[in-house]
């Protein structure tokens, strides 16, 4: 059974729930029983704690801003920096680079992510 990372809005916590299938609904928070939570990319390796990565993320104002309104390079950026460093598989990096190119390759990570969990 596949394991997905969700985010918690409300105490601004991640964690991770198993679920069935791609399309189940979301698990309420683990930390506070929030229902608004929302699932984050699981597929990229994640040294770091969470709170350090999205506090490295949200002090950046370019990469949030662009992130805001879903440029593909600040899409790529935080990919980069979820993964600290990590090599990630050889179709992510590909995707990485087409994102820094100002490509939105949605439908391939979707694609990808079901080919992943399936
Ligand atoms: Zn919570």
């Amino acid at each position: 059974m596949p394991i997905y990372e969700y985010w918690c809005e409300d105490c601004r916590r991640a964690f991770s729930s198993y679920r069935p299938g791609f399309s189940s609904s979301l698990p309420p928070c683990h930390h506070c029983s929030n229902t608004g939570v929302r699932r984050v990319f699981s597929t990229f390796s994640v040294q770091r704690t969470y709170r350090d990565t999205y506090q490295d993320i949200l002090s950046d104002r370019q990469l949030t801003q662009g992130m805001m309104r879903n440029d593909p390079r600040a899409l790529a950026e935080w990919s980069k920096k979820m993964s600290s460093g990590e090599k990630c598989a050889p179709e992510y990096e590909e995707m990485t680079e087409r994102m820094e190119r100002g490509e939105w390759p949605a439908d391939q990570i979707e694609h990808k992510r079901r080919q992943m969990v399936e």
